[in-house]
């Protein structure tokens, strides 16, 4: 699979949930996993690759997560540290988000999950859901105060 980079409008697209989990969806999150890995990627999302379903893969090198219509039900803790994106190339940005969440979601056999993920597990989660919002690294950048560009 391709990886799409910005400006590419896929990234900016909020992604449709997946109503059944078929063979297709199946296969889909296996591409991703191969590309994510192919890239030293630790999480992937389907709009990366042009795929406009709420699917994505995470691994932090413990093992491969596979997400269908994730929703983080709850937050707890704060944190900021620099993430990149492999569809961002060469940004680096200070994002702050929850040190653990809970995430519930469907599994590749379509059943429903509920997982607990704390620190990098939790981040790239967080990051992998803002993707499937059309949400990127870069809209965490605090805007200039003293902008010479201010309408
Ligand atoms: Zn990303």
């Amino acid at each position: 699979m391709e990886i799409k980079c910005l400006p590419n409008i896929c990234l900016r697209k909020k992604a449709a949930k997946v109503l059944n989990v078929t063979d297709d969806e199946r296969q889909i999150l296996d591409e991703m996993a191969k590309t994510m890995y192919l890239k030293s990627g630790v999480g992937l999302a389907a709009c990366q690759v042009g795929i406009g379903k709420q699917l994505a893969v995470v691994d932090i090198g413990a093992g491969l997560l596979k997400l269908i219509n994730p929703v983080i039900t709850k937050k707890e803790g704060a944190e900021a540290q620099e993430e990149g994106c492999l569809s961002v190339p060469e940004a680096a940005v200070k994002v702050k988000r929850a040190k653990k969440i809970v995430v519930e979601y469907i599994d590749e056999q379509g059943g429903a999950r509920r997982l607990i993920a704390e620190g990098l597990l939790a981040r790239v989660i967080q990051h992998e859901a803002d993707h499937l919002a059309g949400r990127l690294i870069i809209d965490y950048l605090k805007p200039l105060k003293d902008s010479s560009f201010a309408a």
